[in-house]
């Protein structure tokens, strides 16, 4: 079943793509594995899915070393500062960098181990209380403070859209953030290349495809429902 779903999304971002005129080669399906067992993650493995996120910590460095090493790992979720240090080294990109105080730490860490980080800024296009994130008319001036930490590089933006029951209602959301981040290319700071778009998921994701999505986050659509209410679902 996860083979069959796999391949219905690919087709579909292919499809978004071609409706937008983006080659579906420039979006990245990142499989949200969060609450699901190894065994299942193993099944997209032979499916020939090897990108996959989490949004805890402590699930995140439980499977980490269960599971192949050429795997790539994306951090989707809140991120504390007192456990940044258990996945600098861990993860491909942190999806979820809401403050600049995080950058500061997850800086703190790397230069600690040598690494270097790659961030996405999250950004609350909606203004939703319940969210986490930045709002649009911060997030050049945090890209400005982060650009000063020589280990930690922002590639981009990404954001939760609302839970909306007809998905067209999120367009305008994918939209301004795709705006934003021309709009913030366009002042070329220093150390700053952005270019991902992290936005859709299962309920929007073809819709944030053809608004310009680089990446989206899809769970539920290859894994079924998880085990727990919708509402703390998310961070
Ligand atoms: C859970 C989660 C997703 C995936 O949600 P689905 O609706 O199951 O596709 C995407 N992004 C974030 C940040 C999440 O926490």
């Amino acid at each position: 079943m996860i083979a069959e779903n796999l391949q219905e999304i690919r087709s579909r971002i292919a499809a978004a793509a071609h409706r937008a005129g983006r080659n579906e080669s420039d979006i990245k399906l990142i499989a949200v594995s969060k609450t699901k067992p190894v065994e299942m993650i193993e099944e997209c493995i032979k499916a020939g899915q090897y990108v996959f996120g989490e949004n805890k910590v402590q699930e995140l460095v439980h499977k980490i070393p269960q599971l192949p090493e050429k795997l790539e790992w994306h951090l989707i979720g809140h991120l504390q500062k007192n456990k940044v240090k258990y996945i600098v080294d861990q993860v491909e990109l942190i999806h979820s960098v809401d403050t600049v105080a995080l950058a500061e730490q997850i800086q703190k860490e790397a230069a600690k181990k040598k690494c270097d980080v790659n961030i996405l800024l999250e950004v609350n296009v909606a203004r939703e209380d319940t969210k986490s994130g930045f709002y649009m008319e911060d997030v050049y001036d945090a890209c400005r403070q982060i650009s000063k930490f020589p280990n930690v590089h922002v590639r981009g933006l990404m954001t939760v859209a609302p839970f909306v029951a007809n998905p067209e209602e999120n367009r305008v959301i994918f939209q301004n953030l795709k705006h934003l981040l021309v709009d913030i290319q366009g002042k070329k700071v220093d150390n700053i290349h952005m270019t991902e778009l992290s936005m859709g998921m299962t309920n929007d994701y073809e819709i944030a495809v053809e608004e310009g999505a680089t990446m989206v986050r899809v769970g539920t659509a290859i894994f079924g429902a998880r085990n727990y209410g919708e509402k703390n679902d998310i961070n």
